[in-house]
């Protein structure tokens, strides 16, 4: 009795710190090749249908935005991480972000933080000369897939995300029915290109899906750096690339193409 317990003590301990562990997938990534963007530019316009949630005032639109300090039309990454106070389905969502100009840290401490749909992250990071592993460096999906290129301008310019967040679709059972999608273009340069995601980013263990609602916030992430943002929007988008059809067309696009999801 007395050593199985001692061995239930053994096995607790050994997956107390297997937990505790960062979880690495092992996989030999090649070093996406630099690709040089060209020069920052102005600000992007705004669509007339997109929901604007940062357009230089303020951070009302943001949970926690009392703490991320708004200057000159820019925000900074501030103490904790902010998340939209409106949830979004899929998305395409536009930030521009500029990594601090005086450089300071290395590898996963210099400019990070992180754009979110949900709990899933598109790496924001200062990779101008700045060596991390490939899957961490900014572009990339967090640790499940690197950028397909390196396009990050100089540290302190403005660049920008377009990024396509097609939801993860899960049943009652919380089974996913229908993964989630992402693509990804860094200052107008395509680094994710409709990425199957495998589930949520955790530092432990492997990406992993829990269901969750169908609209979820969009997030920015407080890394410790002070990465600033400007002109952030989104426009919602269908769940389905394909056009919706008049009701009473004779003739369907699957019954012509097959389905398409
Ligand atoms: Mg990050």
């Amino acid at each position: 009795m007395k050593k199985s317990i001692l061995t239930i003590v053994a096995t607790l301990l050994a997956s107390a710190s297997l937990s505790a562990a960062e979880w690495k997938s092992g996989i030999e990534w090649v070093e996406p090749p630099v690709v040089d963007p060209g020069p920052e530019t102005a600000p992007a316009n705004v669509p007339s249908d997109a929901i604007v949630l940062f357009g230089g005032e303020n951070m009302d639109a943001w949970n926690n935005g009392e703490n991320w300090p708004v200057k000159d039309g820019v925000v900074y990454s501030g103490k904790g991480m902010v998340t939209s106070k409106q949830a979004f389905g899929s998305v395409q969502l536009h930030v521009e972000f500029a990594t601090p100009s005086e450089v300071k840290g290395e590898g996963q401490g210099r400019g990070n933080s992180g754009v979110f749909w949900g709990p899933y992250e598109v790496q924001v990071l200062d990779s101008y000369i700045n060596k991390t592993y490939f899957d961490g460096q900014c572009g990339s999906f967090y640790k499940q897939n690197p950028p397909a290129v390196n396009c990050c301008r100089k540290p302190g310019e403005w660049q920008t995300y377009d990024i396509i967040y097609m939801r993860p679709v899960f049943n009652e059972k919380g089974e996913v029915v229908r993964p989630m999608y992402v693509t990804v273009f860094q200052n107008g340069i395509l680094v994710q290109n409709h990425l199957q995601v495998k589930g949520t980013g955790h530092w432990h263990m492997p990406p992993k899906y829990d269901a969750h609602a169908e609209k979820m916030p969009i997030g920015l992430q407080d890394h410790g750096n002070p990465v600033r943002f400007r002109n952030i929007w989104v426009r919602e988008i269908s769940d389905s690339p394909v056009q919706p059809v008049k009701e009473d067309s004779p003739v369907k696009p699957a019954d012509v193409f097959g389905s398409q999801e």
